[in-house]
């Protein structure tokens, strides 16, 4: 009997992990190269849609892999053209992602983690904490949900939804090779944006790659006293690290880093905060995108239009690269993570009840 647990995923194997199998299981290697061609080229990870198989080994397939280990449980709307998906994984987890239309690209925002570690204050994904590291293969999965939903891929990618990659850092970096591979789905790295928290050993293994991916870093505060009040202790690193490790991003992967701004009322909009910010920034040569904050019930505000407005006129004024994040699934339960915690809080109601 096999063990579900420790199947492997489907999704998550190159080319050649597929021929390799396909040796293994007594067939000769271009069937490996077959399944390869309904996953990279056809989006279809279910062997029963691989027509061109024997049954046998579609069988075979089904036996030996999680194929697929997700599946979309609800699709909501937003007024503003968005679209989240609320994945069920195959143990009954689930994350979100968000198809995010804009005047001539689709960007997909994926997820990393169930729940995250590091517990910023604000944020309703890491409410909870950590529950589990995605897999390559249900990152992947993600990807084709999405693609089936929009009908077509995506061209941009942003990882930007539940969890911090970069402590899910071989699983993610392995699905960024399937994702970038000629062999594999081929996009480009630098349609590609990797968050994170500011996880400082993981942003300089990630700058050793020496890949052309973007790099988002949520710094949230010029400084560490008004970080340490949005980010616990634990895995909140020193704004000078950071920034150094930005450094070594832009020098290995020659590419400009952003740095990322939640705006929240009377903790990090003041004028003199956003003069700091600009000067960070420039030295760094960062670019910075602001994003007012969506309300998750966890006590925080956002700042008031004419605020965020004199935020970007600041640092614009002084000569740094700044935009604010387009409103795109601030109605309704759209902000990072809050779809899978209002449905867990829903499931909790629901089992305190019966
Ligand atoms: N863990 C990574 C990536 C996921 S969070 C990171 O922190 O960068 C992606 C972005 O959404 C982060 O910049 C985060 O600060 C922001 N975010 C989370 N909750 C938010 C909220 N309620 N309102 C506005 N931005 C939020
Ligand atoms: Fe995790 Fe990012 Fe949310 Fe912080 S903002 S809890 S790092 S997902």
């Amino acid at each position: 009997m096999s063990c579900r647990a420790t199947r492997p995923f489907l999704a998550g194997m190159g080319r050649n992990a597929l021929r390799q199998w396909a040796l293994a299981a007594g067939e000769p290697a271009f069937r490996g190269g077959q399944v390869g061609d309904w996953i990279f080229r056809r989006g279809v990870v279910d062997p029963i849609g691989m027509t061109t198989l024997p049954a046998g080994l579609r069988e075979r397939l089904r036996r030996d892999f999680h194929a697929p280990g997700s599946r979309v449980a609800e699709y909501v709307d937003a007024p503003d053209g968005t679209e989240k998906l609320l994945l069920t994984l195959h143990d009954g987890e689930s994350i979100e992602m968000v198809l995010i239309p804009g005047e001539e690209r689709l960007t997909f925002c994926l997820s990393t983690q169930v729940g995250c570690p590091v517990r910023c204050r604000f944020c309703a994904s890491g409410r909870d904490g950590l529950v589990r590291n995605l897999e390559t293969g249900e990152i992947i999965e993600e990807f084709l949900l999405g693609a089936a939903r929009a009908g077509r891929r995506p061209d941009n990618l942003v990882f930007m939804g539940i969890g911090e990659g970069l402590l899910n850092f071989d699983r993610l970096v392995a699905a960024l090779e399937l994702l970038t591979s000629p062999e594999g789905f081929g996009m480009s790295p630098r349609r590609i944006t990797v968050s994170t928290s500011g996880y400082v050993p993981g942003m300089l293994r990630f700058a050793e790659l020496g890949r052309e991916y973007n790099l988002a870093i949520s710094l949230h505060a010029p400084d560490d006293e008004i970080r340490a009040r949005l980010i616990p202790d634990g895995l909140r690193y020193p704004v000078a690290e950071i920034m150094a490790a930005a450094d070594r991003y832009l020098e290995c992967a020659g590419r400009m880093v952003t740095l990322e701004y939640t705006l929240l009322d009377g903790i990090n909009d003041s004028p003199e905060t956003a003069r700091r910010l600009a000067v960070l920034a420039k030295r760094h040569h960062a670019k910075v995108n602001l994003i007012p904050y969506n309300a998750t019930g966890s006590g925080f505000r956002r700042p008031p239009r004419s605020a965020i407005d004199m935020f970007e006129r600041i640092l614009a004024d002084a000569g740094a690269h700044v935009t604010v994040r387009v409103e795109r699934g601030a109605k309704g339960v759209a902000a990072c993570g809050q779809l899978r915690s209002a449905r867990c809080n829903m499931k909790k109601q629901e089992s305190q009840s019966s």
